[in-house]
């Protein structure tokens, strides 16, 4: 039988650790499926096809974009991106949940089309150190670099349009936290009694609610605008 998968958005500024976190996440939580985009970008790294992306040509991209083959489709940093409908529906076959890992373009689109789909915007700790986690992965050349900065300044400026905001300083708490926040949605839609830990567990998730982490994201956005951190601090 065919059920509603509840679908999950995570986007981030490029080297905040977003792959990091979902890659451990699919690990730790059953039942969630990884959507794998389509792009036009070259493989980077250790990356192979059919795992991270589906590589693929400028004609197939646009051949599935006539098709109707995308429920969504974005540029992101000069390179074309796409969620294919499939996984949706696949996810849903399986009685899974879907998660998507696209920019903030995609999200907004997809919060569109899919009114209860829960978003998440991953920050890191600050400017310096998105800098150096860029140049430290040594996957991008660079002026790839110089432009992924370029657009993080804009990107992070729309994490208030997400459900939830998670900055991700060290990957362990990060990574529980992000497990949180699917287990506590599932957890409010399931009509079973909520144990000390499922209670918790909500507890946890709510503390990254965007409205419970305005105060500690203005000096990620200081950071960004080329401020240091306050004088009392
Ligand atoms: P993104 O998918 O957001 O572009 P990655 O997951 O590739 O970012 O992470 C960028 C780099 O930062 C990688 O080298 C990764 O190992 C490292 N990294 C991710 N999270 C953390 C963290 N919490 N602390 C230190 N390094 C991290
Ligand atoms: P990267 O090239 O670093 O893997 O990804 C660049 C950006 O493209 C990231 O912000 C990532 O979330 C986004 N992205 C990946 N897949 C998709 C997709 O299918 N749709 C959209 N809109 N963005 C995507």
């Amino acid at each position: 039988m065919t059920q509603k998968p509840l679908v999950f958005i995570i986007s981030a500024p490029s080297g905040s650790g977003k792959s990091t976190l979902t890659s451990d996440l699919l690990k730790l939580v059953p039942n969630l499926e990884f959507s794998i985009s389509y792009t036009t970008r070259s493989p980077r790294g250790s990356e192979q096809d059919g795992k991270q992306y589906h590589f693929i040509r400028m004609e197939e991209f646009d051949r599935m974009a006539r098709d109707g083959e995308f429920l969504e489709f974005a540029n992101v940093h000069g390179n074309c991106y796409g969620t294919a409908r499939r996984y949706l529906r696949e996810a849903g076959k399986n009685g899974h949940d879907l998660l998507l890992d696209i920019d903030v373009q995609g999200a907004a689109h997809i919060k569109q089309t899919l009114t209860d789909a829960i978003s998440i915007f991953v920050l890191p700790p600050d400017r310096q150190t998105l800098e150096w986690r860029l140049r430290n992965r040594s996957e991008d050349r660079e002026e790839v670099i110089q432009r992924r900065l370029v657009n993080a300044s804009r990107e992070i400026s729309e994490y208030d349009k997400y459900d939830y905001v998670l900055i991700n300083d060290k990957l362990e708490i990060a990574c529980e936290k992000l497990r949180a926040i699917v287990l506590s949605e599932r957890l409010r839609r399931s009509p079973l009694p909520r144990s000390e830990e499922d209670k918790k567990k909500i507890e946890v998730a709510e503390c990254c609610r965007l409205a419970n982490v305005r105060a500690k994201v203005q000096p990620i956005l200081a950071s960004f605008r080329g401020e240091g951190p306050p004088a009392h601090l």
